[in-house]
């Protein structure tokens, strides 16, 4: 991917298809158009129905979406760890959740004959944590724990590419307190700081009451970006600004204010949702801390998910067209990519090692754009083919070498793919103008 300590796309990993011919997909299991557009430009590639290899861009993508995560645990004191991909069974049977058959579980023998899961989510695995070390002096809490990992659900329609996979990224945390008051607290601070998540993605978003579901507990909120394609159904009601997903309401007034005619109903990605679980799992698992007088008291838990996959493709599927694909500058692979002349042009001689100077001094004024700026060094293929290469592949700021650079004074072609304009830039006004305009 390095040549001399810069990125440069033509040692990028990047099989670009229009349809890929040597996976078993077919065009009919492209079900949605960020699906078709992270394939086609080689960010993901299908292994098996709902299972995707992350190539190179898309991986840098998310290691971004990652990172901003990891910075908002930090702020909240969440902890990371990574609990094991496989459960043990007994403790899905201890909590209860097997007492009815689960479609979506992943399930394995081991040679003793030992059931596991391939675990969809970790609640019990993390209260069994807690448990195996309780009692725990209440001096420990708020404990807030949480991981990022691989999930597997056997899930009866796997489509829309990474939106709805059988194997897919969680940001999963679990968080334990001594009393529901605490544990009130903990998620409202949690509930902030991902809303502080979605606020830095950039993409438009809403919290709404959700359902509990398989999950238990009292109390949970979903975030859900809007889309056409999203899968649940959301009313919001203009006049007292309730919102929930319609599993939880009808969809004629407002279950909040009784209002009929003031309602909004829309579709929307479940990219996030959080679970107040009171003592839904601590206390069958025995997840206990001592009190102040040394009694023994069942933990209060919550849970909270965000599909970190899923939200790539979401931001994807919200932001591109049919043919170009659009990242937030927050999740983008790259920000800037600068087009050097074509090997053999009138150019070329005149302008050696500018786009090299460029990109190091764009790093170095902008600190932010370290590892963010891409050299598109195939100059076998003209500046036409690969200035929409880059446009396609939704690089913000396109900046091109050409005769205005090679003229006194000297100036570079700069393309705002987000603003859609073309503007002429000396070499001060470049380095200002993709300052002013990208969001880190
Ligand atoms: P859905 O209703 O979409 O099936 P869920 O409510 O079952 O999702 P949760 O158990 O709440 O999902 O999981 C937490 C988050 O993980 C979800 O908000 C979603 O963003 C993500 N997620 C869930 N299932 C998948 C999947 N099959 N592929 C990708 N991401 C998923
Ligand atoms: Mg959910």
């Amino acid at each position: 991917m390095s040549i001399g300590g810069r990125h440069c796309l033509s040692k990028i990993f990047q099989p670009i298809t229009i349809i890929s011919k040597k996976s078993n997909l077919t065009r009919q299991d492209v079900t949605s158009k960020s699906q078709r557009l992270m394939l086609d430009l080689g960010f993901i590639q299908q292994a098996s129905p709902g299972c995707f290899h992350f190539l190179p861009l898309g991986l840098k993508s998310l290691n971004k979406l990652i990172k901003i995560v990891d910075d908002e645990m930090f702020k909240i004191c969440g902890q990371k760890v990574l609990f094991p991909g496989l459960t043990n069974d007994k403790l899905w049977k201890n909590s209860g959740r097997l007492n009815e058959p689960v479609a979506e579980l992943f399930q394995v023998k081991d040679r003793h004959h030992q059931n596991y899961i391939l675990s969809p989510t970790h609640e019990e695995a993390a209260t069994d944590l807690l448990s195996s070390v309780s009692p725990i002096s209440y001096k420990y809490f708020p404990l807030r724990l949480y991981q990022i990992s691989s999930k597997f659900r056997d899930e009866m329609k796997p489509r829309f590419g990474l939106m709805r996979g059988r194997e897919f990224v969680m940001k999963d945390m679990y968080t334990f307190d001594v009393d529901v008051e605490s544990a009130k607290k903990t998620y409202e601070e949690v509930c902030e700081s991902y809303n502080r998540v979605f606020d830095r993605i950039g993409i438009e978003y809403v919290k709404v009451l959700g359902s509990s579901g398989t999950m238990g507990g009292t109390m949970s909120h979903e975030y859900q970006f809007k889309a056409s394609i999203g899968e649940d159904r959301i009313l919001c009601c203009r006049n007292c600004n309730y919102s929930a997903n319609i599993e939880l309401c009808g969809e004629h007034n407002c279950p909040n204010c009784g209002e009929g005619s003031n309602i909004n109903l829309q579709t929307g990605i479940e990219v996030g949702h959080t679970f107040f679980l009171g003592d839904k799992y601590s206390k069958p698992l025995g997840a206990v801390c001592s009190s102040t007088n040394c009694k023994s008291e069942v933990l209060q838990m919550g849970s909270y998910g965000l599909g970190l996959s899923r939200i790539l493709a979401a931001a994807v599927e919200v932001l591109s067209s049919e043919t170009e694909m659009k990242w937030p500058d927050a999740l983008a692979p790259y920000n800037v990519i600068i087009l050097p002349p074509k090997k053999g042009s009138k150019e070329e001689p005149q302008t050696k090692n500018v786009a090299e100077t460029l990109y190091t001094k764009l790093e170095e004024v902008i600190p932010s754009l370290r590892g963010n700026v891409l050299l598109d060094d195939r100059t076998s293929l003209t500046i036409g083919r690969r200035f929409l290469d880059a446009k396609r592949t939704g690089y913000h700021h396109i900046v091109i070498i050409n005769k205005k650079t090679t003229e006194t004074p000297s100036f570079y072609e700069l393309n705002d793919t987000a603003m859609n304009r073309q503007l002429i830039l000396s070499e001060e006004e470049l380095i200002d103008y993709i300052k002013q305009n990208t969001v880190f």
